[in-house]
């Protein structure tokens, strides 16, 4: 019976320790997170700047609801385009320095409309190993040729591209490595691009709100130059503090996105309400140096605090630190132990990150304290 494939394969699931299970949150997303009616140091989130549960996003989520309403009633391309969505796409090209920007439902999606809009069969992509797997599933969906090379690994590119007689070309990487929490080589990967006459598509997730000035992202943070073949995509659901995406580019392949991605035009437009929410949001990141400075402070003291343990920290300049642990079932232990003790870090396990390199995922926010982290260094201190 095809169905009794799937209990086996369930089955195999759980003796390999690969198992994922959800956990239901009984308050709203913050550094606190009550579970099973029991408060939890939370370091899951991706809610950087602690802005998901903010009160300047709510009131203008308040607001947004008396002018907008909740639904955008259809596509943008057809009427589902509110005022609300134009004056956040423009906020979003100005804070970025790009000509123009465009407003998707989530990153996801974004990604799945980019790739398969600028390359289709004949084409190449060149791809760092490590990137989100909605960059690998947008490639797959463009049908274009998929190459991929070592992780950050800039002349294993250079080959690639040397040998590559594809029609059209395009690199693509993650920005900040979303399991790992290292930058990648931007200003490089934009020289090659132009020498090899190939598009380069950034995907900012965790850096958008985060890195550079007045964190407008990791294009400002490496001191990109704004090129007409950079393409660079931020997502609005970790930082941002509520959810969507949008894509910042010239005019010309912002125009080409709007008439050819398909997860642009094949979907309603998200609510208005969340634009009017990212609206707020983005006012709070442009002044938002002090929760900047936050979270640059408490991953110096996470990372002081477990030198010379047997804890082995990724060198992360962002909030993303993750502690190497190897083996699936350890990992989970580790958590299990760290949850007992109310600390919430998620293991990550294959096929999410590498076999062999299951980890914590210690994800930071400018809404924890530095009693917080000190617990977490505690805990781990002690288990080591
Ligand atoms: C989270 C993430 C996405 C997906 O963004 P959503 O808005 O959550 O769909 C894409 N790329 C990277 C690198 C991510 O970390």
């Amino acid at each position: 019976m095809i169905w009794e494939e799937l209990q086996q394969q369930i089955d195999a699931r759980e003796r390999d320790g690969l198992q994922r299970r959800r956990r239901t949150l009984e308050a709203p997303c913050g550094p606190l997170a009550r579970v099973d009616g029991r408060d939890l140091i939370s370091f899951c989130s991706n809610d950087y700047l602690g802005l998901a549960n903010d009160p300047a996003l709510i009131e203008a989520v308040c607001v947004g609801a008396r002018t907008w309403g909740v639904g955008s009633g259809a596509s943008h391309l057809v009427s589902g385009h509110l005022a609300a969505h134009e004056q956040l796409e423009c906020e979003l090209a100005a804070f970025t320095g790009f000509p123009r920007a465009l407003l998707f439902s989530t990153g996801y999606m974004a990604n799945l409309g980019i790739v398969p809009a600028l390359v289709g069969r004949g084409d190449a992509v060149f791809a760092d190993r490590l990137n989100h797997a909605s960059l690998i599933d947008a490639v797959q969906l463009s049908r274009a040729e998929h190459r991929r090379y070592p992780h950050a690994d800039v002349p294993a590119l250079v080959r690639l591209l040397e040998a590559s007689t594809a029609k059209r070309k395009l690199i693509l990487t993650d920005a900040v490595f979303s399991m790992d929490g290292d930058i990648a080589p931007l200003a490089e990967l934009l020289e090659i691009a132009e020498r090899f006459d190939a598009w380069l598509v950034v995907d900012d997730a965790h850096g958008f709100g985060v890195l550079g000035p007045q964190g407008r992202g990791s294009v400002a943070h490496c001191g990109l130059p704004i090129s007409e073949r950079l393409i660079y995509m931020g997502t609005l659901g970790k930082a941002a503090g509520a959810s969507g995406a949008f894509v910042a580019a010239s005019e010309l392949a912002v125009a080409w996105l709007l008439q050819t991605a398909r997860t642009y035009i094949f979907t309603t437009g998200a609510s208005p309400l969340i634009a009017c929410a990212l609206s707020a949001s983005l006012r709070l990141i442009e002044h938002g140096d002090a929760r900047r400075s936050q979270l640059v402070r408490l991953a110096a003291q996470l990372r002081a605090g477990l030198a010379g343990t047997r804890w082995r920290l990724l060198d992360s300049p962002t909030a993303i630190q993750p502690v190497i642990i190897g083996d699936n079932h350890e990992a989970l232990r580790v958590a299990a132990s760290l949850y007992d003790r109310g600390l919430w870090v998620p293991a990550i396990r294959p096929p999410t990150v590498a076999k062999g390199t299951a980890r914590l995922r210690v994800s930071l926010s400018a809404a924890h304290t530095e009693a917080h982290v000190a617990k977490l260094v505690d805990a781990l201190r002690d288990l080591a």
